[in-house]
Order: structure tokens, then sequence, then C-alpha cells
């Protein structure tokens, strides 16, 4: 593109328009008859493209004072109008181009366009000058040289572009098995899910992990190992190429498969349906497996506009693949889909191992302890009246009682400061939500509890802390913790705040209703405190 018009720009300037427009149908001719497997309207639309390009900067250098000839430092404000107006109206006209054929944003296409090629015209720009002194004085001779030198250059570009590409393309794929490798994963990943959001097209993430794999590596050798790790992902290649999925490798024997248009019962069927597949392929070997066949096992997650970071998708697929591995292997989980009866047994171990480790806050900060306790009672109560399932029941208490677990990270003479909190002091206090999050990470049981670590001062207004998320932003079962962590706020002694009546919260609570807390929310638990207390409907009156 600089070349070619560099030397339309040079050849207005020297020769003016009608020898530059004849000098365009020539190389068109050329060009259609070169590049045949073009259709014949690309042609077109570009000749209709240059011609306009080319009598408007001409007109506007002529305009400025711009003469046919030598190159005269006096013009040099036209030579660069009749670059610029050539310029814009390429922008323009491509933009428009994009537009129609491709329905592509207009304004965001001229802004890449601009923001790409900005040095490119400039370039062209000196060129077309350096072009229009070499034409005058050398005619013939000056253009030749021009061109040799360009098609040079043009050539190492192309050179330097196909290396960048092939560079590219090995850093995005796994050296074994040419599958996408695991930091490309979390690349694309993260474009699906904002794409799902937006379009509102389902997604869903699938973990897939090769059962007693180190059994088979055991017997045969690592060698063997690698060869059935490439056998899986080339089935899982063919398999899901055609299906729009993105699968892969995201580390050892573990794969990941990123599933647009797929929701949770598509991707379970899909997944089920390659691992019969892989059941029933003869490989060498086979016969020491437990199942007597190769075989994997899969954790499935949905994406949901409330999943904010792409790690807790990736938690909620591991968490559900984890399932899938404790029922017996060679099957595939869908996360939230447990058997109520199994979360249950797990629950009073989990309640039994998180208020071992709040212990600590006993000697720390006793009124923390003692609050997390009674948030997790009436977590408990609510998540009854809301009917909830049993993995959601599981989440919520679980986040109720750890949530304040950060605590234990702020120096104990804040904790236990009776004056006002100094402004530096207030900021380290808001910290215990991220530090919170950060110790819930360590364990990969409580990971799922996060959010409840890390949201519970959230404002439903958008006002709350660590990110300021708002309303149906913020999962609605984290709105009813900040309700509950608020009412015992509210109602009990704190070192910092004089304690409310039950009646004085209750006005409190509808005080903020809609800006600190979720409106709806509120007065669900407000009806839930009355009973609670035996008060009278209309406390607020
Ligand atoms: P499970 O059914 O619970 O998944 O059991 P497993 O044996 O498959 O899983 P485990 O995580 O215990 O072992 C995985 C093994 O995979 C351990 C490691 O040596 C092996 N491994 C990881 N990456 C590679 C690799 O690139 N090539 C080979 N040959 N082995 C690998
Ligand atoms: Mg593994
Ligand atoms: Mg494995």
């Amino acid at each position: 593109m600089s070349l070619d018009s560099s030397v339309y720009l040079a050849c207005v300037f020297v020769f003016g328009p009608s020898f530059t427009l004849s000098v365009l149908l020539l190389s068109s001719i050329v060009i259609f008859l070169i590049e045949r497997q073009t259709v014949w309207w690309k042609h077109l639309n570009n000749f209709a493209v240059y011609t306009i390009m080319i009598a408007s900067a001409s007109f506007v250098y002529t305009a400025l004072g711009g003469r046919r000839g030598p190159l005269v430092p006096d013009h040099l404000g036209a030579y660069a109008s009749g670059m610029a107006v050539y310029f814009a109206l390429n922008a323009l006209l491509v933009g428009f181009y994009y537009y129609i054929v491709f329905q592509e944003n207009l304004f965001e296409t001229l802004k890449g366009m601009l923001r790409d090629t900005v040095l490119a015209y400039v370039s062209t720009l000196v060129l077309s000058l350096v072009l229009t002194i070499l034409l005058y004085y050398n005619h013939i001779l000056g253009l030749a040289l021009f061109l040799c030198l360009g098609t040079l250059l043009s050539y190492s570009f192309k050179q330097m572009f196909a290396m960048y590409r092939r560079l590219e393309e090995r850093a995005n794929r796994d050296q074994r098995t040419g599958l996408f490798n695991h930091s490309y994963f979390e690349v694309v990943l993260e474009d699906e899910m904002r794409r799902s959001r937006s379009t509102g097209e389902a997604l869903s993430l699938a973990m897939i992990d090769i059962d007693d794999f180190k059994r088979y590596n055991d017997h045969f050798g690592h060698l063997k190992g690698d060869g059935l790790i490439v056998f899986l992902a080339e089935l899982l290649q063919q398999s899901c190429s055609d299906a729009g999925i993105i699968v892969s490798r995201y580390g050892g024997e573990e794969f990941t498969l990123l599933m647009p248009g797929h929701d949770s019962a598509r991707a379970h069927h899909f997944i089920d349906t390659l691992r019969r597949k892989l059941n029933n392929s003869p490989f060498e070997g086979t016969e020491i497996f437990p199942q007597g066949c190769l075989s994997f096992s899969a954790g499935v997650a949905v994406y949901r506009p409330d999943v904010h970071d792409k790690s807790e998708l990736v938690e909620h697929a591991d968490q559900a693949l984890y399932y899938a591995k404790k029922q017996g292997k060679n099957m595939v989980h869908v996360f939230g889909n447990q058997s109520p009866l199994e979360r249950d047994i797990d629950f009073s171990q989990d309640v039994r191992d998180i208020e071992q480790q709040l212990s600590l806050l006993m000697y720390k900060d006793l009124e923390t302890y003692k609050h997390s306790k009674r948030v997790f009672r009436y977590a408990m109560d609510i998540s009854e009246l809301l009917d909830m399932d049993a993995l959601s029941k599981r989440q919520f208490t679980l986040g109720a009682l750890i949530h304040d677990i950060g605590k234990l990270e702020i120096p104990w003479g804040i904790l236990n400061k009776k004056e006002k909190l100094a402004p530096e002091e207030w900021d380290m206090v808001k910290w215990h939500v991220t530090w919170g999050k950060q110790m819930a990470l360590t364990n990969g049981k409580y990971k799922d509890l996060t959010p409840y670590i890390e949201l519970h001062h959230e404002r439903y207004d958008g006002k709350g802390y660590p990110h300021g998320f708002k309303g149906e932003e913020i999962p609605r079962l984290c709105r009813m913790l900040t309700i509950i962590d608020s009412f015992d706020a509210m109602t009990t002694e704190r070192p910092y705040q004089p304690t409310k009546s039950v009646e004085e919260a209750i006005v409190e609570l509808r005080a903020c209703s809609g800006t600190q807390f979720d409106p709806e929310l509120t007065e669900f638990f407000i009806t839930y405190i009355q009973k609670r207390h035996q008060l009278p409907d209309e406390t607020a009156v």
C-alpha cells in the first residue's frame, strides 16, 4: 500500500491527475490479469477507491498552491495536505467497505486503521517526496531504482511477518500434542467469557483428566505414556474441531475443552460421547487399567454472568472433575449436580474444619469469632427459608462462617482498638477481604467459598469494596450475606460502634435498602428477623 500510493502521489506532484489516473488504469489492468482468482467486482472496487483518492488529493494539492514539477520546499503544506486527504479518504472508504461487507463496527474499524497505519501513512509521504525528486530528475531510471528498493524492502518485510506468525503460532501451541497450551487457553477463556457475557450465548468449560495415567507410565515408561497423551489429544482435536470447540493441553495429562454454544446438557452429552469413544478405542496395554480400557474423567462448568473471574470457572470445572474421580472415574460430572446426600456428608466435617481455623480468632479477636458463628446460624436459617439446593446451602453457610477469616492478618492492636480507627488503619481493615480470599485459595476445598469472603463488603449501589461491583454483579447470596453481616454488626457490641436494638437495626436496614443493601433481600431478611424476635410487622413506622 505504501509503495503504490507513493508512486501515485509522486505522479500527482510531478505530472498531475490525468497522467496519474492513466498509470492507475494501466496498473489495475495488469493486476486484474495477474490476480485472476479475485472476483471482478473487487478489482473494480479497488479501482474506484484509488480514483477517488487520487482525484481528491490532486484537487487539494492544486488548491493549496501546489504545482506540477520538481519538489518545491515552499509547497510542503500542499504536499502534506494532499496526502492527508488521500489517506483520510482511504480510511473512510475501506472502513465503509468492511462495514458493508463484514458488518463490522465502522467507528472501531476506523480507529483501528488509523492507529495501525499512521506510521505507514507518514512514511508514504516521505517516499512520495523522494520519488518526486527521482522522477523529475532521473525519469524512468529514478522510478526503476525506487521500485527496486521498494520491492526488496517489501519482500523482506513479508519474510519477517511470516517469521513472526510462525513464532506466535509456536508460542501458543503445546510442542508434544500440537494443541493450544495453557497460557493461550487462559487468553481464549477470557475472550469467550467476555463474548458470552455480551451476547448471552451459552458457554461451557470441561476439564478432562486421564484415569490412572500414572499406572500406565509406571508399567510402560514415560515414552509410551507420551504416546497415550498424543493419542487422546488427536482424538479430542478430531472430534472437537467441527463443533467449534477449543481444545487445549492444560498440563500433564489434563486437557480443557472450551465449548461456546454449549449449555450443561449439551456439553455433558458431547463429552460423554467422547468418553465412550475413548473407551472403545483400541490401544496398546489397556489391560493394565482397572477399567480394562482407556478412560478419562471430566468436570463441566457452565459460565454464568455472576462468575467474575476466569479462575472461578476453571475452579468449578476442577471441582466437578474431582467429584467425578471420587465417584469411581470414567465419568462426566457437571458442577452443581452433586446429590444432596453426598454434599451433606461432607458438610459437617467442613464446618468443623473451618471452626478449627477460626479458633485462632478466639485469642486475637473474640468478637469476630463470635460474630462469625452467629452469622453462620443466621445463614443456616435463611438457607432453609430460601429452600436452597444442597450445594448452595453448603456454600452459603460455610461462606458465612468463614467470611471474616482474613481478619487473622490484621494486627491485634487495630482489631481491639477502642477508639475510632485512623484512615490508614481503616484501609488495613478493608484488606481483610482480599487476604481472606488468598487464605481460602490455599485450600482446594474452600475455593468455592471465596466470593463470600471477597464480596461481603460490596454494596448494592456499587460504592463498596474491594471491586465496587453493583447490583446483580454481586452474586445474590453474597448480597444476602452483606445484610446478615451488617445486621449482626449493628446489634452486637463492637469497639467502634454504638449498639442498636433489633427494632433500630431494622429501621437502619430499611434506610440503607437500595443503596447499601439489595431491597428485595432486605425485606426478606426483615420478615425473618421479625418472626424470630416475635416483633409486630411494621417496626419501621
Ligand atoms: P487419576 O485417575 O486420579 O487421575 O490418577 P492418575 O494416575 O492419572 O493421576 P496422577 O495425578 O496421580 O498422575 C498423573 C501422572 O501423569 C503423574 C506424572 O508423572 C504423569 N505425567 C504428567 N505429564 C506427563 C507427560 O507429559 N508425559 C508422561 N509420560 N507422563 C506425564
Ligand atoms: Mg492429573
Ligand atoms: Mg489422571
